[in-house]
């Protein structure tokens, strides 16, 4: 169980012992910040709690688990913006039935901050007094937007961010990156697992780096003239550069998945539903790794700046471009001050691209903010 789950040992302990001592709950909320895998922990748990084996891994009905097709393991995903009425209903009908294989029926709830109030209400009470045989896995990146009677019905599971160790040990196991480069990336991974696994398996990503940092050492040299300019639109063009491979990427996928199902269907109303799933699940995924990209190249350029700031400092020797350390010395001209007003200004972007706000404008109005505090400097 969970070998393909980095780090979480707190976790993985705590359910083992559950299953050991049947202490299981029916109800677990996994919460933490995005990227430590908690959706994939979730999922592999499921695998373990609805095959008879106990999650061999290996054998026919773990691998229907885990490819989504066994009948006591559903995933509730959300629907556009919201999970909603409509998708609930037949998940508590479905709690009367006796579970048709496993000894136990798994509902994987990721994102479950999308849970309609209307919703959760009819959930709640299945989570409150659930049949036995019943148990829910709730996963969340933002605990604080679930209902909180969601929350005080379920036991909180904490996944917190790795170690820079943990991750530099993995991206030298599973990537093959040499001692100084996996070390700057596990830096600029912070703690997570997804983001490091994304950044060492992009094979542009070096490329894709270099590009923005290049940009980002033209953006800070100041001046608001022609060459300001150039440097904003080649930062922004990285990015498009990457989501458009994005796009390819998830249609590929999706054209691979639809082949599959028509060939693993023969019922047109079964292929019709899981293709319509499918297609859902690719804009989801798209959207999910447009924001993600668009996500990493403000944390690329926060990286820098905080490096900057480090620099300025007198403190060279925490960088996290730990592999640049003579660049940041040469381009560190300014005070800390003014790399701390930077950096609030990043976050700042941060905060609007999480709250999805369109990535472009999201990136213009950063290059403006520190147009600004070049200016006032
Ligand atoms: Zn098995």
């Amino acid at each position: 169980m969970f070998g393909s789950i980095l780090g979480q040992e707190r976790a993985k302990e705590m359910f083992a012992r559950a299953l050991r001592e049947q202490t299981l709950s029916h109800a677990y909320l996994l919460s933490g910040p995005e990227g430590l895998a908690k959706t994939a922990f979730a999922r592999e748990l499921a695998v373990t709690l609805v095959s008879a084996c106990g999650g061999c891994g290996v054998c026919p009905e773990c691998e229907r688990a885990r490819r989504g097709i066994h009948p006591d393991l559903h995933v509730l995903e959300r629907e556009g913006d919201l999970i909603r009425v409509a998708q609930v209903e037949p998940v508590i009908a479905d709690l009367r039935l006796k579970p048709f294989a496993a000894g136990r029926r798994v509902w994987v709830i990721p994102e479950v901050e999308y849970l309609h109030q209307a919703a959760a209400n009819k959930l709640l009470r299945s989570i409150e007094e659930p049949p036995d045989l019943v148990c829910f896995l709730l996963v969340t990146d933002r605990l604080e937007r679930v209902l909180p009677t969601i929350v005080s019905r379920c036991q909180l599971v904490e996944f917190r961010p790795l170690s820079d160790e943990v991750v530099a040990g993995y991206l030298r196991e599973s990537h093959g990156f040499d001692g100084v480069a996996a070390e700057a990336l596990a830096r600029l991974a912070t703690g997570s697992v997804e983001r490091a696994a994304r950044l060492a398996a992009d094979a542009r990503g070096a490329d894709r780096r270099a590009g923005y940092l290049k940009q980002a050492v033209a953006l800070l040299a100041g001046g608001s003239g022609e060459r300001a300019a150039d440097a904003r639109r080649a930062f922004i063009n990285v990015l498009e550069q990457q989501q458009a491979e994005i796009a390819t990427r998830v249609q590929a996928d999706l054209d691979e998945r639809l082949a599959a199902l028509t060939r693993q269907f023969q019922d047109k109303r079964d292929l019709t539903w899981y293709a319509k799933q499918a297609e859902e699940r690719a804009k989801r995924e798209q959207a999910r790794l447009r924001r993600i990209a668009a996500q990493d190249a403000v944390d690329l350029l926060g990286a820098w700046v905080r490096d900057l700031w480090v620099v300025a400092c007198g403190a060279s020797d925490v960088l996290w471009n730990c592999d640049r350390a003579g660049d940041l010395a040469v381009a560190a001209v300014a005070t800390p001050e003014y790399y701390a007003r930077l950096l609030a200004v990043v976050a700042r972007t941060r905060k609007d691209l999480y709250l999805s706000i369109d990535h472009r404008l999201a990136l213009q109005a950063l290059f403006a903010r520190f147009e600004e505090v070049a200016e006032s400097a």
